[in-house]
């Protein structure tokens, strides 16, 4: 105890960390100014259906178009936005970005009422209360159909598995949008939760996918979530497929659904427009 008073009062007079608080004030400041002058962006990755690599959806991915320094992607700002709380603001508005695009394609081109939109919803998001009125508000602005909506959750956050987490899935799920497990395989080791939790899809994470034909354990990962998901009639989505090795092995591993570099790196929305519009994803 003696121990941890003295690290305390050192931490109150650490000149380093008052450098750390105040550059935190500033960044906290930057992000809002930004936000309010809509410098962010959403750019879109096409998940594609692995036999045929056919668009099935895209995921909606922020970045930042900073005015000095050019477009920054999310690694380098959502880690804040989250311990600021200004994730709630900020995901709020990408959700809305997302639904409207999807809207707007789905006007543009007749077959797009198949195509799904992801859309990351962070922990502390997810534990905002108004988090679900915003949801269900979105989409009835927006009139997209709920179908049509995927949003992607971490494992960290089902694992705290209390009384309101469930209850906020339940009523997510009430709204008709599907709900995925982002990253699946690098939270918790606990996979008794997937029984009890509503979700639709599962994410390989691309940690698995890295060394599918390298390293046996990483094959033998990704089979057996591509396994545990058929089993819960679950479908599954790898993440991060870069090489046709990874691409076939996945399909010889029975996984539906893949997104990557191979097949697209996420674009502005023109990019899934030309898509749509009948070009083949590159
Ligand atoms: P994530 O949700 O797991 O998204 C997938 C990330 O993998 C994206 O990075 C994507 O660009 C990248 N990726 C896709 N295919 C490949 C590939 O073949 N190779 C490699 N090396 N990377 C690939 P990105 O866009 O930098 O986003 C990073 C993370 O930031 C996301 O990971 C997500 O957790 C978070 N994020 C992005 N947008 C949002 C948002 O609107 N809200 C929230 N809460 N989080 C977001
Ligand atoms: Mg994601
Ligand atoms: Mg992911
Ligand atoms: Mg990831």
């Amino acid at each position: 105890a003696a121990k941890a008073a003295g690290r305390d009062r050192y931490a109150l007079f650490d000149p380093a960390m008052y450098a750390d608080i105040l550059r935190e004030a500033d960044e906290r400041a930057e992000l809002e100014r930004a936000l309010a002058a809509e410098e962010f962006v959403v750019y879109y990755q096409p998940i594609v259906d692995l036999p045929t690599s056919r668009l099935i959806g895209v995921e909606a991915l922020v970045r930042w178009e900073h005015p000095l320094r050019g477009l920054v992607g999310p690694n380098a700002f959502i880690p804040l936005a989250e311990s600021t709380g200004l994730i709630v603001p900020l995901g709020r508005w990408v959700l809305r970005q997302a639904c409207r695009q999807l809207a707007q394609w789905c006007a543009d081109y007749p077959d797009t009422e198949r195509i799904r939109m992801n859309v990351n919803l962070s922990a502390r998001q997810f534990q905002h209360e108004g988090l679900v009125e915003e949801v269900g508000q979105i989409l009835a602005e927006t009139g997209v159909n709920p179908h049509q909506v995927v949003l992607e959750i971490t494992e960290s956050l089902l694992m705290q598995d209390t009384d309101s987490t469930i209850e906020t899935l339940g009523r997510l799920k009430q709204l008709g949008v599907r709900l995925a497990i982002d990253d699946f395989g690098t939270g918790y080791s606990s996979l008794s939760y997937l029984k009890r939790f509503p979700v639709d899809i599962l994410k390989i994470d691309r940690s698995f996918v890295d060394g599918i034909d390298t390293e046996h354990g990483d094959a033998t990962l990704a089979e057996a979530v591509v396994q545990l998901g058929r089993a819960l009639q679950l479908q599954t989505v790898a993440e991060g497929i870069e090489t046709q090795e990874q691409w076939s092995t996945l399909q010889d591993l029975g996984c539906e659904f893949g997104q990557g570099y191979l097949f697209a790196k996420p674009g502005a929305a023109e990019t899934i427009a030309s898509i749509l519009g009948g070009a083949k994803p590159s």
